[in-house]
């Protein structure tokens, strides 16, 4: 599996000049590139001698692969909008699907391969044109001594630079070897909500809640504070910062928690987690607990991915179940209640805590709908 670091860049003025240059004169030949290619010029056989630029060859070529891999994403889309316009005319539809538009990158960036960039010490070293000619230039980084074990260890993929807000960092790909899954019958069912952002369940009876649910409302509520308060002392740009900041730490807490998660499975031997496949969310179901308008809803799927790529890591699957009276079916007697507050009775006499039996009904379930079908990005 890839997954990728961010590295953040110390760049000298001229380092930075040189790098910014290099960035829009890439996204530039990638779109004159594209937009040839859109006009009927072949571009499957070009070379660096084909393309004019003031880049490095290396970076050149690797100009052609992307404005490639974007044309044939390009001719694909317009193939499936004219097969969709040529369906039948017994199908009385007027509508008719646009020719889509020919893609075009607007934020400088550079994509280099991982022949020609050297992750060395605490530098990134990588080509750029001085003077017409293709030069290494070794670039200051602060990595951490994880990124730093990481770098040393796995093989690279490609390294992306890129904007991130006003900073240019470098995103470096790069492989991990997932240990093989091995499924033995054993599983965790982990419920996730707001009150407890976390609980789990394991086939072997061991419970465990993760994450402080109050103190994060007590979060959001100190920011949507200072929100309003910046926004009638009408300052957008420290509005903006205090979002981010806000972003950071849920973002922080989601990983610590799916950490935590992924790391109670492995100590248990489990070799499946079990999730509630949140699509119900998107819906606006006035009677599911998971559609507070106050959240986030995607903080779910957030959380879900993370729980999802940690796991993996550690060769442990994670299924989606159908959430379907997961907080309601009486594990023992098989009842549908709902649950009062944060307890759950049933008739029969037993009694729980209500995440508790979301946890304990998503572990025993087999109704599997899929995965999350959401691609996480950032
Ligand atoms: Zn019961």
């Amino acid at each position: 599996m890839q997954l990728s670091e961010t590295i953040k860049l110390y760049m000298t003025k001229e380092q930075k000049s040189l790098v910014v240059m290099t960035m829009n004169e890439y996204i530039n030949t990638v779109n004159s590139l594209v937009s040839a290619a859109s006009n009927g010029t072949s571009i499957s056989k070009y070379t660096t001698a084909d393309v004019k630029t003031s880049l490095p060859s290396a970076l050149t070529n690797q100009c052609i692969r992307d404005a490639r891999s974007i044309v044939n994403r390009y001719n694909k889309d317009c193939r499936k909008a004219s097969a969709k316009n040529k369906k039948p005319a017994n199908q009385k539809s007027s509508i008719t699907i646009k020719k889509p538009a020919v893609p075009v990158l607007k934020r400088p960036c550079c994509y280099v391969n991982n022949q020609n960039f050297k992750i060395k010490d605490n530098c990134i070293e990588f080509p750029v044109l001085i003077n017409g000619k293709s030069r290494r230039i070794a670039v200051r980084t602060s990595m951490t001594d994880n990124q730093k074990l990481i770098f040393a260890n796995a093989k690279h993929g490609t390294m992306r630079i890129v904007y991130k807000g006003s900073k240019i960092v470098a995103q470096v790909v790069y492989e991990v070897n997932e240990p093989e899954y091995t499924d033995d019958g054993s599983a965790m069912g982990v419920d996730l909500g707001i009150k407890c952002p976390a609980v789990s369940y394991t086939s072997d009876g061991s419970v465990k809640f993760y994450g402080n649910g109050r103190k994060n409302k007590y979060m959001r509520r100190h920011y949507k504070y200072l929100r309003k308060k910046l926004g009638k002392a009408k300052k957008p740009d420290a509005i903006k910062r205090i979002n981010n900041k806000e972003q950071r730490i849920m973002k922080d807490i989601d990983h610590k928690i799916s950490r935590e998660i992924v790391e109670t499975a492995a100590v248990h031997d489990v070799k499946v987690i079990k999730l509630e496949r949140l699509a119900n969310i998107r819906s606006t179901t006035r009677t599911s607990r998971k559609n507070n308008p106050s959240l986030h809803t995607w903080s779910f799927y957030r959380l879900a991915q993370f729980i999802e790529y940690k796991a993996k890591l550690a060769g442990i699957k994670v299924e989606y179940v159908n959430p379907a009276y997961t907080s309601q079916r009486c594990p023992v007697c098989g009842g549908v209640h709902h649950a009062r507050d944060r307890n759950y009775t049933c008739s029969c006499g037993f009694r729980i805590h209500r995440d508790l039996l979301g946890a304990i009904n998503i572990c025993n379930s087999t109704e599997y709908v899929g995965g999350s079908n959401i691609r996480h990005t950032a």
